[in-house]
């Protein structure tokens, strides 16, 4: 039987001849090995004489094998943690980013009516509009997105996190057939990556994650955004969007939002400094 140390090992030499650039942290073999086990980092690490059980090893080699393919660790664990929260994810969805936990910060700090009414356009895992209904207990979330196969797992999320009686999970584009007369704050983390950029991704986004989710579906980074923002007149005067933007876009939204009847408040910059979430309001 090989000891815990020796397939540490062995995973650091997989690693190191993975198939893309830079390799995964060596020390992702001691986080996969202790999901295996049941065991922390820490207590991999202080028990390398630990002998394995084949069937255990077995089951750390495939997935060292998949992640030095380059499959991110969320979807080989089946989760991701999101603002304290666990989110379970797969392929159907974006894995949720530290950055867009500013997005849930932001919306926090919103002024809202005592039972606001909150919409979510694209909802991928659920993380945003869950973690909202966790955060905020009065609020009644609705989400949308496009793909069945998100919304199966935001809804899975939301039963686990015990939000199911207030979000409503709807598929559709953007919030067509929803009443925005009646919604009091808007978020979104649409696709807004530029399909020229592909090119320059970490193959583990770009061969892993929904294009759906990173792309928008002609191809410039600010479509989504602009098309959003175009069709959103009929929210109230003073209602608030929520965007995340990706890096450089920020001018270019304020000008889209000032064109479709919105007003520029705040940009949030994320934890490398990009503005990263821009605060409007309907005018
Ligand atoms: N932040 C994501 C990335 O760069 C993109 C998410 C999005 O398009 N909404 O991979």
């Amino acid at each position: 039987m090989a000891t815990i140390g020796e397939l540490l090992l062995r995973g650091k030499a997989r690693f190191a001849a993975a198939a893309f650039a830079p390799p995964p942290a060596s020390r992702e073999t001691a986080l996969l090995l202790g999901r295996v086990l049941g065991l922390s980092e820490a207590q991999i690490l202080a028990r390398d004489e630990r002998p394995v059980e084949p069937a255990d090893a077995a089951l750390y080699q495939a997935w060292i094998e998949r992640r030095a393919g380059g499959e991110p660790v969320a979807y080989i664990l089946g989760e991701r943690e999101f603002y304290g929260r666990v989110f379970q994810v797969d392929s159907r969805v974006l894995i949720p980013r530290p950055e867009t936990e500013h997005l849930i910060e932001q919306v926090l700090a919103i002024p809202l009516p005592p039972r606001p009414r909150i919409l979510e356009v694209g909802a991928g895992s659920g993380c945003i509009a869950v973690t909202l209904a966790c955060e905020l207990t009065a609020a009644r979330l609705i989400a949308t997105d496009l793909s069945a196969g998100a919304l199966a797992v935001a809804r899975g999320n939301a039963a686990r996190l015990g939000a199911t009686d207030r979000v409503a999970l709807v598929r559709t584009d953007l919030f067509d057939g929803i009443r925005l007369e009646t919604i009091d704050l808007l978020v979104s983390n649409p696709p807004y990556v530029d399909r020229t950029e592909a090119a320059e991704m970490s193959p583990e986004v770009c061969n892993f994650e929904p294009h759906l989710a990173l792309f928008p579906p002609g191809g410039g980074g600010l479509e989504t955004i602009s098309r959003l923002l175009d069709s959103a007149a009929a929210l109230r005067h003073g209602v608030r969007v929520l965007l995340e933007i990706g890096r450089g876009q920020l001018e270019a939204v304020e000008s889209s939002a000032r064109a479709a009847g919105f007003d520029l408040l705040a940009a949030h910059p994320d934890y490398a400094g990009i503005p990263r979430v821009a605060v409007l309001s309907r005018l």
